[in-house]
């Protein structure tokens, strides 16, 4: 790779960039999120191999065989390649509601908490929080919502978004046949489901269900190449073929439109053929870790269901033994350590990826175990057990 045309590097740097990259990785175990992982060399290969076109004129035949494939696995008629699953998600509000309109949302989606005020802004609807510690929207509450908008006590419902898997409840997945009840209380009523699947692939893989199988009750499914399938960049809406011809429109004016894209579909497609199954892999670590910390007095482990790791400390952690009642220095400490994880001091994340070996996950439990259990057996009211 060329380091002067790099936008990273500065020109006059003699050293190609990735040496320092390598030599970073070796030592830095990355918790942070799944989306940190970098294009293996092979992935990088299959990129500077990938046929182009443009995406203006759709014509780009990597991105067009990337759509097809994502159609055909998650059993729906089309796909549309968009910079962002951000962007995905507010393409399909956009094209299933009317300003004015009320959609449900669960109460910690991404949709809500991470999308800023994106609906507001581009489709002009109340999004209304539903809760639950499962990721569901409970079908009573959904009834009940269904009842006051037919009895204009509230304004049109015209759509629902779910999750999964549910990346703030700790990477958990909607309980089997949910969504398929959720779907028969709604449709009778014209009410369209949407799915935020950012890490459906998880979910399928977790559970030995087809995609097809898992967005089969929804109308339009978004989702992410670049979280845990390792590809750099993209995502895509994937529903019927009118839905995702207007969202060639919509995604036009929301600067969504990429020309060369294929590049990146390349990515997308190696990653579909190379990084699926082995997101077992990050399961299987991401319970390892899950069960490490679950060891550790005052340490509560949000039960691990996929890739993401969520825990809190009890008021009674030696870390919380602050001003402010939280553990503010724990990510900084774990970063000193080369363990990097995010979290406000209350709540914390912890992600495994392609990028994180077992190796790393043995360093990352180390230096966890070392952050957590300093001043424990001596502050713990009664705490005689060894650490
Ligand atoms: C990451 C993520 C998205 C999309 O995020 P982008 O950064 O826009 O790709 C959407 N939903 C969930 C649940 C996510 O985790």
């Amino acid at each position: 790779m060329s380091t002067a045309q790099d936008g990273n590097s500065p020109a006059h740097s003699a050293a190609p960039s990735p040496t320092t990259d390598e030599r970073m990785s070796a030592r830095v175990v990355d918790l942070r999120s799944d989306t940190v992982t970098k294009p293996t060399a092979a992935m990088r290969a299959a990129m500077m191999a990938a046929e182009l076109g443009d995406d203006g004129f759709r014509d780009d035949p990597t991105q067009l065989a990337l759509e097809a494939e994502i159609a055909a696995l998650l059993g729906k008629e089309a796909a549309l390649f968009v910079p962002s699953g951000v962007m995905a998600n507010q393409l399909a509000i956009r094209l299933q509601s009317q300003p004015g309109d009320e959609v449900l949302v669960h109460a910690a989606s991404h949709i809500l908490d991470h999308e800023y005020s994106g609906a507001a802004a581009i489709s002009g609807v109340l999004l209304r929080p539903l809760d639950s510690v499962d990721g569901t929207l409970p079908l009573d509450a959904v009834a009940a919502r269904l009842d006051a908008a037919a009895a204009d006590r509230s304004a049109p419902l015209s759509l629902i978004c779910l999750e999964n898997t549910h990346n703030d409840r700790g990477g958990v997945i909607l309980p089997a046949g949910y969504a398929e009840a959720l779907a028969e209380l709604v449709r009778p009523r014209g009410v369209r489901l949407h799915l935020d699947g950012a890490r459906l692939f998880n979910a399928a893989v977790a559970t030995g269900r087809s995609l097809a199988d898992l967005a089969a009750p929804f109308d339009t499914v978004s989702v992410c190449m670049s979280k845990g399938l390792g590809a750099p960049v993209g995502s895509l809406l994937v529903g019927s073929a009118a839905l995702c011809a207007r969202a060639v429109r919509v995604r036009r004016y929301l600067g969504g439109l990429m020309r060369q894209t294929g590049l990146l579909a390349a990515a997308a497609r190696y990653a579909l053929a190379h990084h699926v199954e082995r997101l077992a892999d990050d399961h299987r670590r991401a319970a390892r870790l899950g069960a490490a910390l679950s060891g550790l007095p005052q340490v509560n482990v949000v039960p691990v269901q996929s890739n993401l790791v969520r825990f809190s400390l009890g008021a009674a952690h030696p870390l919380r033994q602050t001003a402010t009642g939280r553990a503010d220095g724990l990510v900084a400490q774990l970063d000193q350590a080369g363990v990097r994880i995010t979290g406000d001091g209350l709540h914390f994340r912890a992600v495994t990826h392609l990028d994180v070996d077992d190796s790393g996950l043995d360093r990352a439990i180390a230096a966890l175990t070392t952050a957590l259990t300093i001043g424990l057996t001596a502050s713990l009211p009664g705490a005689t057990h060894a650490i």
